[in-house]
């Protein structure tokens, strides 16, 4: 590979620029400008508002009918940085801690490669996406035609994985991250007082009773070798001492990888929930939620993933998936493709995604750019 060592500093600075200003899901309008911007002075074919702030670029050579998408997320959190870098973010509440300025960063480095060397014949499209962190900024790209309009035989996307070391390139084929569900359940009384429980259905009793049933979905009703994780996380109800309330709100969230175990769980929630409500006196609503699938690897792209890391770094087949989801299920499930974690640790270790000390390490934006470019040449040769 031709040599990208003087395309490094700017784009640290590209990334810690990003990083200064961070913004939200479907609010990434100074971030996808300036990737835009970038995107122009190379030449590219630049679409832009796909999934309302997503951008496109498109690098096309040769005579080969042959493309490949590359993906990468725009989108920060809603979290106080505690970093007390110079370049830390400038917009209270809002912070790039989970390294999506790294991937931009990255992506726009294999796009500026590419274009000045063009070793490949076809078409490298290149996607940043808006969103990814729950509010589904994928979904909204493919459901407005992203890969009608920009086809792909293949499409990768790359996350930073602090629990790798610097260096190293995991993925496999088949399930690599969790599908991702909510519930809430609302279990309704009458309400009343609370010396005379004789009278009033108790929802507080309820709602007791049907964490401990919720909390053994899990080992009694799903197979040992299955893997799945159910967690209660709010129990909202009563407002004073002496009065049963007539509501209670329970709501936690599922992850799976199977989707006959994702509605097991589901079917299980709802007959405990209503098995309760018979049981205490009160009505109980089930709201269920699937709001990401699992991200599943093609076994031949995963494959192929790793033969082009191998090619620039330590290439390591993952031995399990991570319970936590990624948006990025949603491009899987329309076209054929693997996502990939890019080792992130220094040597005493990796902060962990989504922590406020959490920064990406520029020092993986090399290998993180030769992996794209990899990607693309030998898919496209
Ligand atoms: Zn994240
Ligand atoms: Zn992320």
């Amino acid at each position: 590979m031709t040599d990208i060592a003087d395309l490094i500093e700017p784009l640290i600075a590209f990334r810690r620029d990003i990083h200064a200003h961070p913004e939200l899901g479907f609010a990434e309008h100074r971030t996808a400008g300036c990737i835009a911007e970038q995107l122009r002075a190379l030449g590219l074919e630049v679409h832009e508002g796909i999934g309302r702030t997503g951008v496109v670029g498109v690098l096309r050579n040769g005579t080969s009918g042959r493309s490949i998408g590359l993906r990468a997320d725009m989108d920060a959190l809603p979290i106080q940085e505690q970093t007390n870098l110079p370049y830390a973010s400038t917009t209270p509440g809002t912070f790039h801690g989970c390294g999506h300025d790294g991937h931009v960063a990255m992506l726009l480095g294999a796009a500026q490669h590419l274009t000045r060397t063009r070793h490949f014949d076809g078409t490298v499209n290149f996607f940043f996406q808006p969103a990814e962190e729950g509010q589904g900024g994928a979904r909204e790209m493919v459901n407005e035609g992203l890969f009608e309009r920009f086809p792909c035989d293949r499409v990768f996307g790359l996350h930073n994985w602090p629990d790798l070391p610097a260096g190293t390139i995991a993925t496999r084929p088949g399930p690599i991250m969790g599908a991702a569900d909510k519930f809430e359940i609302i279990l309704e009384g009458r309400g009343g007082h609370a010396a005379i429980p004789q009278d009033t259905p108790d929802a507080i009793q309820a709602a007791a009773a049907m964490v401990q049933q919720l909390n053994a979905i899990i080992s009694r009703r799903i197979a040992a070798t299955a893997s799945a994780v159910l967690s209660i996380t709010q129990i909202h109800g009563g407002h004073t001492h002496n009065v049963i309330p007539a509501e209670v709100r329970v709501s936690g969230t599922v992850r799976t990888f199977d989707p006959a175990v994702q509605d097991r769980i589901e079917a299980s929630i709802r007959e405990i929930a209503a098995g309760i409500g018979i049981a205490n006196g009160v009505t109980a609503t089930v709201d269920y939620q699937r709001y990401y699938p699992a991200t599943i690897n093609d076994a031949e792209a995963a494959q192929e993933a790793l033969d082009a890391a191998a090619t620039v770094g330590n290439a390591v087949i993952a031995p399990d998936p991570a319970f936590t989801s990624e948006d990025f299920a949603f491009m899987l499930q329309a076209c054929q493709g693997a996502y990939i974690w890019l080792g992130q640790a220094k040597g005493d270790g990796g902060t962990p995604l989504h922590n406020p000390h959490y920064d990406f390490n520029d020092d993986v934006l090399a290998l993180g750019i030769r992996l794209h470019v990899a990607l693309a040449e030998r898919h496209l040769a």
